[in-house]
């Protein structure tokens, strides 16, 4: 049997006396695309920022290709591990975020190879080959050596996009990767992740206000509110057919 390559239990998150993530379980298996819908606040990046090991966790477990992302202690709770475990776990996943997060004195080209060969050892000449085939498969072969300044934002995306993918990651998580960008450079930036999604087998969560987008995107989409999850199932299910009153009346506001 396959067993799933990310298993979340009973995962709580508080900040302060905010409780954002509230008792939530999930599990996803390997290659699928989890779209995560739901209000602003209900807790969707934070999911992401813990599975990336950017934020550590209140109560509960969480299972990364089949090791605890955290370390366990005998009373059962978990704390955050020691930096080569972490590091490990991090191997695993790749991040794009809303802002693109940039190094903006880098050109394109070391955006993307910094990374693979500080973290990986590996040398410039291999470092810079994959680079040059990521940034063609992102259409931006001829700006290798251009600035983050000199680049729009569905550029810059793009570029942010390839560099998580040069750390070859199993999983890839996309936090509201286009909410930043005018209207009429979202499309750009969407096809290279609908390309993404149909020629790899990675794993993908996706975090997205563009509800047509998740529709084609998603194998799978989960709904939240107030931390947890209302209600999920197949893009059709949720978008067509919502049996839930809230997701129902979020569809409304939102489309
Ligand atoms: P979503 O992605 O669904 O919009 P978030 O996960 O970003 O929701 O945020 C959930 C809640 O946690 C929000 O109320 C937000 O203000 C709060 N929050 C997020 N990060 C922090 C933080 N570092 N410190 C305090 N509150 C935070």
């Amino acid at each position: 049997m396959v067993e799933p390559i990310i298993q979340i239990d009973k995962l709580d998150k508080s900040f302060g006396p905010l409780k954002v993530l509230d008792g939530l379980s999930f599990d996803v298996m390997p290659g699928e695309k989890l779209a995560l819908i739901g209000p602003s606040g209900s807790g969707k990046t934070t999911i992401l920022r813990i599975l990336m090991t950017l934020e550590t966790i209140t109560a509960g477990h969480i299972k990364v290709c089949g090791e605890q992302l955290y370390h366990m202690q005998r009373s059962g709770h978990e704390v955050p591990a020691d930096e080569p475990h972490l590091h490990k776990m991090r191997s695993h996943i790749g991040m794009v975020f809303q802002h693109f997060n940039l190094f903006p004195h880098k050109c394109v080209l070391d955006n993307i190879t910094l990374a693979p060969m500080l973290t990986k050892g590996e040398v410039r000449a291999k470092a810079e080959q994959r680079a040059m085939e990521l940034l063609e498969m992102v259409g931006l072969a001829d700006k290798a050596k251009a600035m983050p300044a000199q680049l729009s934002g569905g550029q810059k995306q793009r570029v942010a996009i390839a560099r998580a993918l040069a750390l070859k990651p199993r999983i890839m998580l996309f936090d509201e990767v286009t909410s930043a960008l005018d209207p009429e450079l979202v499309e750009e930036v969407l096809l290279v992740m609908k390309r993404l999604a149909a020629e790899t087998d990675m794993t993908m969560l996706l975090v997205t206000h563009e509800m047509g987008f998740a529709h084609e995107f998603a194998d799978r989409v989960l709904f939240f509110d107030k931390g947890r999850i209302v209600e999920q199932g197949s893009p059709d299910k949720i978008f067509r057919h919502p049996s839930h009153e809230r997701t129902q009346s979020f569809l409304r506001k939102i489309i």
